[in-house]
């Protein structure tokens, strides 16, 4: 094998084994979990906006601190498939802001923009083998332009469809941003069931399973956005996302409330300080230990847990 031949396979290899940090890191799947809340992905960086320069130096952030991302809906279902020593993330989107996907005509065909936000999570992963491709987004069906649907009339049906063929998961943000705790309960289902409704015309049967308040408002019973039925449409959500509140709890926790999600407002200071309080108090990390089935926690902290367990799991304590 000439030398040159063993220094390629070498650097392979070395690209597919953790770094030594992230190896090390002990399994503690009761760590906390950040699930990140963007809007725009646009200029200038503002309150609500994250440029795609920044957006990228989220992820590469991410991503060397060992953080890899899972989807939202798999989360629920205490399905945390990512490598030992790793650290799952949440990315969601929400409001259907052009900048989050785009499409560009070239030549006749169309290609996703390369710097909306599913351009740049979709290079990101073909660069980073094992980030992973995931990522929530709360559309809204009816807004006023730009915030609708992304605000490519011709490309609704497309865009929606391309999101879940790609892995991505839609959401329920209501019709148009409704606020929730202004309205009867008659209002606050039609606006949860017309909203799915409409995504479900262009995926047929899709099923959001979360729902991102607007503004982090509740109605006034939580019950009426959980389930119902309007007209023979039934929706039901199994988490209800908040606006803020900080790092979740692990869902093998006792006190993970999925109707009760807090998210993390995806701004270069709320960014900063999470990253660095997990750097500083890596006890509160969730930590994976890559193995599906297993719950790693650390030994004493047993109390601590969600009974019963999402099925099939078992409990594995460490020293
Ligand atoms: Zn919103």
């Amino acid at each position: 094998m000439s030398a040159h031949l063993r220094l390629i396979l070498w650097t392979c290899a070395l690209a597919l084994v953790p770094s030594p940090a992230v190896a090390q890191r002990p399994a503690n799947e009761l760590g906390q979990i950040m699930v990140l809340e963007y809007h725009k992905i646009d200029y200038p960086e503002a309150r609500w906006t994250r440029t795609p320069e920044n957006f990228r130096r989220d992820l590469e952030r991410l991503w060397e601190k060992g953080y890899r991302l899972v989807a939202l809906n798999n989360l629920l279902d205490g399905k945390v498939g990512v490598p030992p020593g790793t650290t799952p993330v949440v990315l969601t989107f929400d409001d259907s802001s052009p900048g989050q996907f785009r499409y560009l005509e070239k030549n006749g065909a169309l290609e996703v923009d390369p710097e909306c936000a599913v351009g740049i999570l979709e290079t990101f992963a073909r660069e980073h083998p094992g980030f992973g491709l995931k990522a929530t987004f709360y559309v809204l069906p009816a807004a006023d332009p730009p915030n609708r649907l992304f605000n490519q009339p011709a490309h609704d049906g497309r865009k929606l469809q391309y999101l879940v063929s790609r892995g991505f998961e839609i959401g329920n943000h209501t019709l148009w941003h409704a606020n929730l705790a202004r309205y009867p309960e008659e209002t606050v289902r039609k606006q949860l069931v017309l909203a799915q409704e409409r995504i479900q015309r262009h995926v047929p049967g899709y099923r959001p399973r979360t729902l991102a308040l607007p503004m982090g408002a509740y109605p006034r019973e939580i019950a009426w956005a959980v389930r119902g039925s309007v007209n023979g449409s039934s929706y039901q959500h199994d988490a209800i996302l908040q606006v803020a509140g900080g790092a979740a709890p692990s869902p093998f926790s006792k006190r993970f409330d999925p109707l009760r999600l807090p998210r993390i407002q995806a701004l270069e200071a709320d960014i900063s300080y999470w990253l660095t309080h997990f750097d500083r108090t890596p006890r509160e990390r969730f930590v994976s230990d890559g193995d599906p089935l297993t719950v790693t926690v650390p030994k004493g902290m047993k109390q601590a847990m969600r009974d019963p367990l999402p099925l099939g799991l078992r409990v594995v304590e460490r020293d």
